[in-house]
C-alpha cells in the first residue's frame, strides 16, 4: 500500500524525522486555512498522487510543474486552483496521467544541497537496506546506471538494527561533518525506526536536503508498506486513498483475489501465482499481451469465480480470455461451476479458452461439455495459449 507524500510526512514528525512545515487541501475552500498556517513569502505548492517526478511533470491542459515555487500566499492559491482536480502526467504515471485529488502547501527552503536517501528491503540478503548518494533530487535510476560509485548501500542485520558505525559509515560516504553530520545521523536512526515499526517495504527521501544552518531535512517522502503486514497497521490502513487505487483491483482485493491490471489485451483467470505468472509469459511467448494478471487462489469458491469473471470483464481491451486451472487443492468442477455461472450471468460474448487439468478434472470438463457455452477446450498450458492468441489477433 502506498500514501502521499503529506501523509508520509506526517508519518515522518511522529518518528521525530525533521521535514518543512506544510498543510494539505483537499479543496478550494480548504486553501485559505491551510495557507493561513503559513508567513506571507514563497510558498511550494505539491500536486498530491501516487508517483514521483511532479516536479518535471505537465498537467493535461498544459499546465507545467506538479511542484511550483510561488512567490506569495495569493500565488501559491492561484497555482493550487490551477493543480486541483487537474491531471497530472509525469515518467511514473503513464501517459493517461493522475488525477489531483490533493494539495499540499509547504515552506520553501533555501537548499544547500540535494542528496537521496532510502530503506528498503533487498530480497536477496532478507535485509533492509540502506541506499545513499550525494546525487539527490534527479532519478536514482539514472545514477545507479551512469555512476553507480556515487551510490552506497548499508545493509541491516534485522536481528542487532542499525548499528552506530553504519551509521557513521553513512554520514561519511555523504560528506557530512560537523553539525549537519549530528542532524544526518539522528534523521537516518529516526527513518530507520520509522521503517522498521511501520513494516514499511520502503521509505524514500528523494531529495534529502541541507540548509546554510546545517539543518537536514526530507524535502519529498515516498513510503509503501507490506500488504501483508496492515492487521497491525489500522492506524496505517486509514491513509488509504482508493481515489489512486484502479477500481478493478479494490473490488478484486474484497473477494480475496491477488489481481493487477495491464494494457494486454487477454485476460487471464489462473489458480496459484507461480501458474499465473507462466501463463501470462506463455501467452507473450506465442505472440499475445496478457490483460491482467489473476489469482484466483488454491481453494476458491464459484462466487470468487465469478467475481473474478467480472473484474477482468470490467476492462474495455479485453478482447479474449483464458482460464487456466491446475487442480490440486482446487476442484476443476468448482472452477466449471463457476465459468459456466458467469458466463451466463455477464453474457460473455468474448472468445473463452479454458484448459483444466487435476482434482476432478473429468466432472468439470464434464460440466463445460453439459452446459452447452461456447467455449473452446485447451488441453495444455501451449495449446491454450496459442488458441486464445489466434482468436484475438
Ligand atoms: P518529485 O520528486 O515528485 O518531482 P519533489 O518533492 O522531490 O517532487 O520536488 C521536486 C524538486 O522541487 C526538489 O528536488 C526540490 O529541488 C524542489 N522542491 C521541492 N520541495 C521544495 C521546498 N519545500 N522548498 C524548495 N524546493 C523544493
Ligand atoms: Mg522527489
Amino acid at each position: 500500500m502506498n500514501i502521499h507524500e503529506y501523509q508520509a510526512k506526517a508519518l515522518f514528525e511522529k518518528f521525530g524525522v525533521p521535514v518543512p512545515k506544510g498543510a494539505p487541501a483537499k479543496s478550494a475552500a480548504d486553501f485559505d486555512p491551510a495557507l493561513a498556517n503559513f508567513a506571507e513569502g514563497t510558498i511550494v505548492v505539491k500536486a498530491q498522487i501516487h508517483a514521483g517526478g511532479r516536479g518535471k511533470g505537465t498537467f493535461t491542459d498544459g499546465f507545467k510543474g506538479g511542484v511550483k515555487l510561488c512567490p506569495s500566499r495569493a500565488a501559491a492559491k492561484e497555482t493550487a486552483a490551477k493543480m486541483l482536480g487537474n491531471t497530472l502526467v509525469t515518467a511514473q504515471t503513464g501517459p493517461a496521467g493522475r488525477k489531483v485529488q490533493t494539495i499540499y502547501f509547504t515552506e520553501a527552503c533555501a537548499i544547500k544541497k540535494e542528496y537521496y536517501l532510502a530503506i528498503l528491503l533487498d530480497r536477496a540478503s532478507s535485509r533492509p537496506v540502506i541506499v545513499a548518494s550525494t546525487e539527490g533530487g534527479v532519478e536514482i535510476e539514472k545514477v545507479a546506471h551512469e555512476t553507480p560509485e556515487k551510490i552506497t548501500k548499508v545493509f541491516v542485520d534485522p536481528a542487532y538494527g542499525l548499528a552506530d558505525f553504519q551509521v557513521r559509515e553513512l554520514i561519511f560516504k555523504l560528506g557530512f561533518t560537523g553539525n549537519e553530520a549530528k542532524n544526518a545521523g539522528k534523521l537516518i536512526r529516526q527513518l530507520y525506526a520509522c521503517f522498521w515499526e511501520t513494516d514499511a517495504s520502503m521509505v524514500e527521501v528523494n531529495p534529502l536536503i541541507t540548509t546554510a544552518g546545517g539543518d537536514v531535512l526530507a524535502l519529498d517522502a515516498k513510503v509503501s508498506f507490506d500488504d501483508n503486514a496492515l492487521f497491525r497497521h489500522p492506524e496505517i490502513v486509514a491513509l488509504r486513498d482508493l481515489n489512486e487505487e484502479d477500481p478493478k483491483e479494490i473490488e478484486a482485493s474484497k473477494f480475496s483475489l491477488s489481481y493487477i491490471a495491464l494494457d494486454g489485451n487477454i485476460a487471464c483467470l489462473v489458480n496459484g501465482a507461480g501458474l499465473a505468472m507462466s501463463t501470462m509469459d506463455i501467452i507473450k511467448h506465442f505472440g499475445g499481451t496478457p490483460a491482467n494478471f489473476l489469482d484466483v487462489g488454491g481453494g476458491a469458491s464459484k462466487e470468487q469465480v465469478v467475481a473474478a469473471f467480472k473484474i477482468i470483464l470490467g476492462d474495455p481491451n479485453v478482447k479474449g480470455i483464458v482460464v487456466n486451472i491446475f487442480g490440486g487443492i482446487m476442484d476443476c468442477n468448482v472452477i466449471a461451476q463457476g465459468i459456466v455461472e458467469a458466463v451466463k450471468e455477464v453474457g460473455l460474448k468474448l472468445p473463452l479458452v479454458v484448459r483444466l487439468e487435476g482434482n476432478n478434472v473429468v466432472a468439470g470438463k464434464a460440466t463445460l461439455a453439459a452446459s452447452g457455452l461456447k467455449l473452446v477446450s485447451g488441453d495444455t498450458m501451449a495449446d491454450a495459449a496459442q488458441k486464445i492468441v489466434k482468436r484475438v489477433a
